[in-house]
């Protein structure tokens, strides 16, 4: 089995950063299945780099292991090459605010973090119900019209 390198963000990622910024040691909700996906990839051979804005500190190694987050390091990676900078090497970055390149710079301009794309999707819905009183108005118009004409 070949050795692959994941790095994984924190905030939003296995943490639901619902509280916002509230201090290195404050921390929101597990994202579901962070915990059994985080398994699932060190099961299948995956070393798992926790790669966060946030400082290594033990309530941070406290919460993730009271999580049960399957992880290796967090912000290093002791095989990194001596040569190389502060990114660290990895066959994949798993991130919230990351947009997969696929060639097209443009796909920046429509991108929207997963968080707030469901709180636009909850405002929608919280409307939801306007909307169909007025569809269903205008259908009515249009019926009472039609039974007039
Ligand atoms: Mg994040």
């Amino acid at each position: 089995m070949e050795q692959k390198t994941i790095c994984i963000d924190f905030d939003g990622v296995i943490h639901d950063y619902s509280k916002g910024w509230q201090g290195e040691d404050v921390f929101g909700q597990i994202i579901p299945n962070a915990d059994t996906g985080t398994a699932t990839l060190k099961k299948n051979g995956w070393t798992i780099i926790i790669f966060t804005t946030r400082k290594k500190t033990e309530k941070l190694e406290k919460w993730l292991e009271e999580n049960n987050i399957s992880y290796d390091h967090i912000n290093e990676n002791p095989n990194q090459p001596e040569h190389a900078s502060g990114k660290i090497i990895a066959d994949v970055y798993l991130d919230d605010r990351g947009i997969c390149f696929r060639g097209l710079m443009r796909d920046i301009i429509e991108f929207e973090p997963w968080q707030e794309q469901q709180k636009r999707e909850i405002e929608q819905l919280a409307t939801y119900g306007q909307t169909e009183d007025d569809i269903w108005s205008r259908g009515n118009e249009k019926r009472i019209k039609q039974a007039h004409v």
